[in-house]
């Protein structure tokens, strides 16, 4: 039997999921020749909380993850109760996989605020990280970081294929100057970002309502 391919969870809130994320993962999951899952969190432990609910994110990842098969969704850490921690997830995913190969990607931008994440220096225990290029952020990475992550740093995606966690790639994704945060400001604004979201979110209007809405009531 050969090895397995890689499972790479792509965790956010997703408020709304917009085309940087999903080609970002599309690209990520070529590069690594991986199962790519794109995984709502729900009480993010960094961030304020979003404005769409959860149900409302699924409904959002679905309509923009029709007619491909490359892309999955994984709603584990909506359907537990209470904040989600990534190393928790990542444990609990360990434990489903085996000795499979795990990577967890994250933005350029989210990877320099690693250290304050829950129990982040055993997250290279469970799981690979990909770090995905992304422009407009200023991304410097501590000291305390750097020093852990230059000695796992590999640069050909193959050597994470039979190697269950540990090393970190950079991933050279294509750069998508598009935030969520500039997508709520344009449709508060009564504004129609059509290109920046993947088309299935306009074939329902109730999918972008609640960010209409905020417009509205401010
Ligand atoms: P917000 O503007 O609300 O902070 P966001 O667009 O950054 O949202 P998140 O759901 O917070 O989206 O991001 C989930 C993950 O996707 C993070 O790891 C983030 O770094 C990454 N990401 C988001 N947009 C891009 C992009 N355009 N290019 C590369 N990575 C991205």
């Amino acid at each position: 039997m050969g090895q397995p391919r890689p499972l790479a969870l792509f965790g956010g809130t997703f408020d709304p999921v917009h085309l940087g994320h999903l080609s970002v993962a599309w690209e990520a999951s070529e590069l690594l020749d991986a199962e790519v899952r794109l995984m709502p969190a729900s009480v993010p432990p960094h961030r304020p909380a979003p404005l769409a609910t959860p149900v409302q994110r699924v409904a959002m990842l679905q309509a923009a993850l029709e007619r491909q098969s490359r892309l999955s969704l994984d709603t584990r850490e909506l359907d537990r109760s209470g904040a989600s921690y990534t190393y928790d997830t990542l444990r609990e995913l360990r434990a489903e996989q085996g000795t499979r190969p795990l990577v967890l990607l994250i933005g350029a931008d989210a990877f320099a605020g690693l250290p304050s994440w829950h129990r982040w220096r055993e997250l290279f225990d469970v799981a690979h990280i990909g770090v995905l290029s992304r422009p407009g952020v200023e991304a410097r990475v501590p000291e305390a970081l750097e020093r852990e992550v230059a000695p796992r740093r590999v640069s050909e995606p193959s050597a994470l294929h039979g190697v269950p966690a540990g090393k970190v790639i950079e991933l050279a994704v294509t750069p998508l100057e598009i935030s969520a945060t500039r997508i709520r400001e344009l449709l508060a604004e009564g504004r129609d970002p059509r290109y920046l979201l993947p088309c299935g979110l306009f074939d329902d209007p109730a999918l972008l309502a609640p960010y209409r809405a905020a417009g509205q009531s401010s």
